[in-house]
C-alpha cells in the first residue's frame, strides 16, 4: 500500500501539495529498472553523455525561477537563496559535463608488459537527500555520478521533494535516457533503506543527520558497499581582535542564520579574542536586529521560517536551557518560525555550544590566544568547516592547518563551491563531494597487464 505525503509552506502552515510516496517494491522497480538502463548510459560516446549533461544543464537553466519559486514555497528558502541553488545545479551539470571525455587512466611503467588503468562506473547509484537544501544536494550526487557513466536512483526528503520531482521530468526533457536519473519520492525508513539493502545499488550518498548516516554506513558494511557521508557540523567563526572586528560582526549572522541556521556548515559557534569581545557583541547586537526575518514569497526576506514544526520544537528546547543574550525578530502568526538568536557560553560543556542545533542560534565564547582559539574550536566530534578572521595571514594559514575541519575560509564565510571539494572530519562525514576528482568517487580504478 502507498502513502502519500502532504506538503507544507513552513512559512504558512498550509498544504501546498500531496506527494505519493513509493512503496519498497515500487523502489526496487526503479533501481532495477536504473540498472538496465546502466549498459547503454556507460557505452554511449563520452562526447554524446558530456553533450547530454549540457543540454540538462541548459533545460534547469531556463527553469531557474520556476525551480526557485518551487523551493521558496516548499522550503521556506529565500528567493535569493533559492535562485542561487537552482543555478547551483545547472553549474554543477555543465562543470561535470567536462568529465566523460576527461575520465583519464594511467599508464604505468612495469617489467614484461604494459599496464594501464581505467575508471569504469560503478552501475546504480542511490542519492539520499536532506531537506535543508533539497537542490545543491542533489545536484553533487548525480551530476558527477551521470558523468562518470553510472545510472542514479535519488530519494529526495518527505518534507522537500517537489524540485527533485521536477529536476526528474527536466532530465528526460533534455533528452537524457528513461531511468538513467530516477526521482523516488519516499520515506527514509523505506525507499532510502532499500538504497542501502538492494544489492544492484552499488553507492550510497548520504548526505543528513550524523545519527542515521551511521546506520547507513553500518548497512553498507553489509555488502562492503560504496558510501560517502556529509553528516552534521558545529562549526567555529574565529575572529582575532587584529580582524576588522565590526565588518567581522556584521557578517557573522549571515553565516549562521543563512537557511534559519539549517546549515551543515553554519559557524554556531563564535570565539572572539577576549580583548575585542564587548566590542564584537557590541556591533553583533544591532546585526542582528537588521536582519529581515520575513515570509520568503518577500523578495526582500534574508530569512525564512524552520523547516518544521517539529525543528521547532527541537532548536526551541535548546533554547529554553539558555538565557539569551539577545534576539532579532521573526513573524507571529502561523508557521514554523523562530527569531535568530544569541547566546553567550562560558562552560563548554552547555548543550547548545557542543550539539549541532539546525536553528537560528549562535553561541558565543571568548578566546585568550590561537593555541586557545584551535583548542576550542577542535573541542568536538565535528569538523566541517569554519571561518577565521585575521589580518595576519600568516595565522591566518596556521590556524586554518590546526582546525580540524574539511573546509576553512580566512576573511570570508564561504565554504561551498563546486570547484573545490567539500567535506567532513571526524564524525561530520566521510569522503568528498564536488571539486575536480569528484566523479572518481563514483568509479573503480581497474588495472590491466598486458604481457609482451
Ligand atoms: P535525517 O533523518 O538524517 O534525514 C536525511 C535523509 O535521510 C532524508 O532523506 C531521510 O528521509 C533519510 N533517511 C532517514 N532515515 C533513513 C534510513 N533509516 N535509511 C535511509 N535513509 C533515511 O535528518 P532529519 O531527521 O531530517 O533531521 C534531523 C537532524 O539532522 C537535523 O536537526 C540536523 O541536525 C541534522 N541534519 C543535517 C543535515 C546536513 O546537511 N548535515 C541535513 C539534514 C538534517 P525522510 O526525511 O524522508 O524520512
Ligand atoms: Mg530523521
Amino acid at each position: 500500500m502507498s502513502d502519500t505525503h502532504t506538503v507544507i509552506n513552513p512559512a504558512t502552515a498550509t498544504p501546498v501539495t500531496e506527494v505519493r510516496l513509493a512503496t519498497a517494491d515500487e523502489a526496487d522497480a526503479s533501481i532495477e529498472a536504473a540498472h538496465a538502463a546502466f549498459p547503454a548510459w556507460r557505452a554511449m560516446a563520452p562526447g554524446e553523455r558530456a553533450g547530454l549533461l549540457r543540454r540538462f544543464a541548459a533545460v534547469v537553466d531556463a527553469h531557474v525561477d520556476e525551480l526557485a519559486e518551487i523551493e521558496v514555497r516548499n522550503a521556506g528558502h529565500t528567493w535569493g537563496n533559492a535562485r542561487w541553488e537552482a543555478g547551483n545545479v545547472r553549474d554543477c551539470l555543465n562543470y561535470y559535463a567536462g568529465a566523460p571525455e576527461r575520465l583519464f587512466g594511467r599508464q604505468i611503467p612495469v617489467p614484461g608488459g604494459v599496464d594501464v588503468t581505467f575508471h569504469e562506473p560503478l552501475g546504480v547509484v542511490g542519492i539520499i537527500v536532506p531537506w535543508n537544501f533539497p537542490m545543491p544536494i542533489a545536484g553533487w550526487g548525480l551530476a558527477p555520478a551521470l558523468a562518470a557513466g553510472n545510472t542514479v536512483v535519488l530519494k529526495p526528503a518527505e518534507l522537500t521533494p517537489l524540485t527533485a520531482i521536477r529536476i526528474g521530468e527536466l532530465a528526460l526533457e533534455a533528452g537524457l535516457p528513461e531511468h538513467v536519473l530516477t526521482v523516488i519520492p519516499g520515506k527514509g525508513s523505506v525507499v532510502g533503506e532499500r538504497f542501502v539493502t538492494h544489492p544492484l545499488v552499488r553507492k550510497v550518498c548520504f548526505t543528513g543527520s550524523t545519527e542515521v548516516g551511521k546506520r547507513i554506513m553500518a548497512g553498507c558494511a553489509e555488502q562492503v558497499k560504496r558510501v560517502t557521508l556529509e553528516l552534521g557540523g558545529k562549526s567555529s567563526n574565529i575572529v582575532f581582535a587584529d580582524a576588522d572586528v565590526a565588518a567581522a560582526a556584521a557578517s557573522a549572522p549571515y553565516a549562521v542564520f543563512d537557511n534559519a541556521g539549517q546549515d551543515c556548515c553554519a559557524r554556531s559557534r563564535i570565539l572572539v579574542e577576549r580583548s575585542a569581545y564587548d566590542k564584537f557583541l557590541s556591533h553583533l547586537e544591532p546585526a542582528v536586529s537588521a536582519l529581515r526575518v520575513l515570509d520568503p514569497s518577500d523578495e526582500s526576506s534574508e530569512m525564512g521560517p524552520l523547516i518544521s514544526a517539529q525543528q521547532r520544537t527541537t532548536v526551541t528546547a535548546y533554547l529554553d536551557e539558555v538565557s539569551v543574550a539577545f534576539s532579532g525578530s521573526a513573524p507571529g502568526g502561523a508557521g514554523y518560525w523562530v527569531a535568530p538568536s544569541v547566546v553567550t557560553v562560558d562552560d563548554p560543556g552547555t548543550r547548545i555550544w557542543r550539539e549541532e542545533v539546525f536553528g537560528p542560534v549562535v553561541a558565543v565564547m571568548p578566546f585568550d590566544d590561537e593555541a586557545d582559539a584551535v583548542a576550542k574550536a577542535n573541542d568536538t566530534e565535528y569538523g566541517l568547516s569554519g571561518s577565521i578572521f585575521t589580518t595576519d595571514l600568516a595565522r591566518g594559514l596556521r590556524v586554518a592547518r590546526a582546525v580540524e575541519a574539511g573546509n576553512l575560509s580566512v576573511n570570508s564565510h564561504a565554504s561551498v563551491r563546486y570547484w573545490t571539494p567539500f567535506g567532513g572530519y571526524k564524525q561530520s562525514g566521510l569522503g568528498r563531494e564536488l571539486g575536480p576528482d569528484a566523479p572518481m568517487a563514483f568509479t573503480e580504478e581497474k588495472n590491466v597487464f598486458i604481457a609482451h
